[in-house]
């Protein structure tokens, strides 16, 4: 089987982030998974078991004294080092800011084809193919990349699953990184969390508002019942411009793309700009009071109702099931 490159991400606190289960069971599927990190000299071995356990059968430290020094140099030379030694058929990224990022560099620097945002991977005739959901999720395409590795950008939480656990190999390799062609880091400010919600991006479950809820102060509804579901809370970009929700939380093509297990969209009427981010959700739930409402063209399930008549309702009945 051909070696398949997962791009494992780290926070800033050392935590492997959450893509790393989606991209090596994807990888699994495809091929012998291999995991490559790139970490502080010294400080990756403690990510192997956790690797081990999501699947990965290999894993590739690549170690940089400049990680928290240059912007993404150590990770496109520690993808670089691990494709050379390893000759991988396939190399799996998460479709994020540092993902995309380091897969626009490290096609050009293989001379590999990149596909990017795929919401599904498989094998086909030994040829890896990358499944896309494009123009705003209206149609579906496969793409595979004619010579050289095919790089993949994967969408968070599109790819479900996990690979069988595994004992992995360990290589270590020292990387070195030119200062003089990376961005420099000066400082890093994490971005203080107010919310105990689920992330946004990765979120399994999803409670999104639209300009339906009708103020900042009804909005709230929306906030209860992410609050009931265990969900992150989403918004289209009417609610958003209308002052209900900041910014960060807007769904669609000009805010964050989503992919979660649920998604309930409230008082949102299911523009093409809106579903563009939501549309490969697996379980998509409307309440809209105008039955004749797009969402309804993509929603598994429906209710043609006021929400605020019916998401009350909905959250007493869960709270009584819970009990
Ligand atoms: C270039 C471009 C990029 C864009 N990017 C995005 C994007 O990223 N994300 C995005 O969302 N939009 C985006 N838009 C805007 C998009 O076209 C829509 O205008 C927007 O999605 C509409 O938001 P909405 O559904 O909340 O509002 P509306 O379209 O006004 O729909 C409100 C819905 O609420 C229902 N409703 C009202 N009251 C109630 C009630 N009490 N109970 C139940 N239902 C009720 C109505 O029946 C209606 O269907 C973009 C537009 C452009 C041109």
């Amino acid at each position: 089987m051909s070696n398949i490159l997962a791009f494992i991400e780290v926070s800033n606190t050392g935590q492997i982030r959450k893509s790393a289960r989606s991209l090596l069971t994807a990888a699994a599927a495809l091929g012998t998974p291999v995991a490559v990190v790139a970490t502080a000299p010294g400080t990756g071995g403690s990510l192997v078991d956790e690797l081990g356990a999501l699947g990965a059968e290999q894993v590739y430290l690549a170690e940089s004294d400049q990680l928290g020094t240059l912007l993404v140099a150590a990770q496109l030379e520690a993808l670089t080092a691990a494709a050379a030694e390893l000759a991988p058929a396939g190399i799996l990224l998460s479709n994020s800011i540092e993902g995309r990022d380091i897969a626009g560099r490290l096609a050009v620097r293989l001379g590999a084809g990149l596909v990017v945002d795929a919401v599904d991977v498989r094998l086909e005739g030994g040829q890896i193919l990358a499944t896309q959901s494009v123009f705003g999720g209206a149609y579906t395409v496969e793409s595979a990349v004619d010579g050289g590795p095919a790089i993949v950008t994967v969408r968070q939480g599109a790819i479900e699953g996990q690979a069988p656990a595994a004992t992995p190999t360990v290589t270590a390799a020292s990387v070195a990184t030119n200062a003089a062609h990376s961005a420099v880091i000066d400082a890093v400010n994490d971005a203080t969390t107010t919310s105990t919600r689920p992330e946004l991006r990765d979120a399994p479950k999803i409670v999104s508002g639209g300009r339906g809820l009708g103020s900042k102060e009804k909005f709230v509804l929306v906030e209860q019942l992410a609050d009931a579901l265990g969900a992150a809370v989403g918004a289209s970009r009417a609610a958003v411009d209308s002052g209900f929700i900041p910014q960060t939380s807007q769904v669609g093509q000009t805010g964050v793309t989503v992919s979660p297990q649920l998604y309930v969209a409230l008082g949102i009427s299911g523009a093409i700009q809106h579903r563009a981010g939501m549309q490969t959700a697996k379980t998509i739930v409307a309440i809209n009071k105008d039955a004749d409402a797009p969402i309804f063209e993509i929603a598994d399930f429906g209710v043609v109702g006021d929400v605020f008549t019916v998401v009350p309702q909905l959250i007493e009945a869960m709270a009584a099931r819970a009990n």
